[in-house]
C-alpha cells in the first residue's frame, strides 16, 4: 500500500485562509479578534512557542500580547495579570503556557480564566461543553487534529479510532472530539495492557505520549490513518541511524544541531502499511498554532455576538 504522507504545513495554511476571510468579515463590523499568550519563566522551548503563537495572530492582522514574567512570579502576581485580561475588551482569547513553575497554582489560575476567553478549553464550563458535544472552546491540538481528518475526508462514523496518552490536553479532548463524530473511541496509556494488539485495532490511530518511536510495525493495521502527536528530541546518531537509515538527512542534522526530532510513531514503520500519516516535524505542529487562530476567532464571535 501506498502511504501519504500528510503536509500540516498545508492544512495549516488552510486553516489561517479561512482565518484571514472571518478576520475581514469581522472587520466590517470594527472587530479585531485579540489573543494574549502569557508566560512564567525563561524555558526557550515555551519562549519559542508563546512568540511564535503572538507573531502568528499578529501577521494574519489581530491584535496580540505576549507577557513573558519572570520564574519568581507568585500565583498572587499571575491572577492580578489574568484579572487583567480577563477585563481587557481588545482580548477576546487568554492562553497560559503550561507548564507552569511548580510553585504556582496551576488549578486556581485556570479557574481563573474567563471561561469565554478560556481559548485553551480548561475551564470547567468548557470542559462540560466538550464532554457533552457543545459548541464551545477545546484545547487547539486535537481541534487541528478533527479538521485534518475532514480536510481528508475521513468520514468517521463507524470507524475504530485509538488513542494513546490520557492527557488532559491532548489525549482526553481528542477521544471526546472522534467519539462525537461517531467513532468507537477507546483510550489508552502507560497502564493499557497489550498496547500493541489494542492499537491494531485501530483504523485511526492518534500517539499523543512523549515517547520516541513507541508505535511501531506491531503496532498498526494495514490501512490506518496514523497521527503522530508526539515531539521527541534524538540527539545521538546512533539512534538516529537506528530510527531513520545510515542515508537520512537527518543524520546531518543532529551532527550540526545537536538534535533532530522524532514522533510518537517509528518515522520508517509506517510506510508501505499505513493509508496515511502525519510526519514529525511538519504534520500536528504546525495545525495547532493555526487552529489556536480559529478558535480566537470564535471565542471572539461567542463573546460579541
Ligand atoms: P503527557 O506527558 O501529559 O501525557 C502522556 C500520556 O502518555 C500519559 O497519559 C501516559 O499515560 C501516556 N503514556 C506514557 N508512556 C506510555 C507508554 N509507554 N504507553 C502508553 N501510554 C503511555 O503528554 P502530552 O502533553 O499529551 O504530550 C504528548 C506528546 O505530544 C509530547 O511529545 C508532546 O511534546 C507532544 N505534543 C505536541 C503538540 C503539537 O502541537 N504537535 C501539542 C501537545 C503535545
Amino acid at each position: 500500500m501506498e502511504t501519504r504522507i500528510i503536509d500540516g504545513r498545508k492544512v495549516a495554511e488552510q486553516i489561517k485562509a479561512e482565518v484571514t476571510e472571518e478576520l475581514q468579515e469581522l472587520s466590517k463590523k470594527n472587530l479585531v479578534p485579540g489573543l494574549a499568550a502569557v508566560l512564567v519563566g525563561d524555558d526557550p522551548g515555551s519562549q519559542l512557542y508563546v512568540r511564535m503563537k503572538a507573531r502568528t495572530s499578529k501577521e494574519l492582522g489581530m491584535h496580540s500580547e505576549a507577557i513573558e514574567l519572570p520564574g519568581e512570579t507568585t500565583t498572587e502576581e499571575l491572577l492580578q495579570v489574568i484579572d487583567r485580561l480577563n477585563q481587557a475588551d481588545e482580548i477576546d482569547a487568554i492562553l497560559v503556557q503550561l507548564p507552569l513553575p511548580d510553585h504556582i497554582d496551576e488549578d486556581q489560575i485556570l479557574l481563573a480564566v474567563r471561561p469565554d476567553k478560556d481559548v485553551d478549553g480548561f475551564h470547567p464550563l468548557n470542559v462540560r461543553n466538550l464532554v457533552t458535544g457543545k459548541v464551545g472552546l477545546a484545547p487547539c491540538t486535537p481541534l487541528g487534529i478533527m479538521y485534518l481528518l475532514k480536510s481528508e475526508g475521513i468520514e468517521l462514523k463507524g470507524l475504530e479510532a485509538v488513542v494513546v496518552g490520557r492527557s488532559n490536553i491532548v489525549g482526553k479532548p481528542m477521544a471526546f472530539l472522534l467519539l462525537h463524530q461517531h467513532a468507537t473511541v477507546t483510550l489508552c496509556h502507560s497502564r493499557t495492557r497489550d498496547l500493541p494488539a489494542v492499537c491494531r485495532r485501530a483504523d485511526i490511530l492518534v500517539a499523543a505520549v512523549g515517547q520516541p518511536a513507541l508505535i511501531t510495525r506491531d503496532y498498526l493495521k494495514e490501512g490506518v490513518v496514523v497521527i503522530d502527536v508526539g515531539i521527541n528530541r534524538v540527539e545521538s546518531v546512533e539512534e538516529g541511524v537506528r530510527l531513520f537509515g545510515k542515508n537520512s538527512k537527518r543524520i546531518g542534522r543532529i551532527e550540526e544541531r545537536g538534535y533532530t526530532l522524532v514522533g510518537d510513531v517509528h518515522p520508517r514503520d509506517p510506510l508501505g502499511v499505513a493509508k496515511a500519516v502525519t510526519p514529525v516535524p511538519f504534520g500536528v505542529g504546525p495545525l495547532t498554532i493555526a487552529h489556536l487562530m480559529k478558535s480566537t476567532v470564535m471565542a471572539c464571535r461567542l463573546r460579541k455576538r
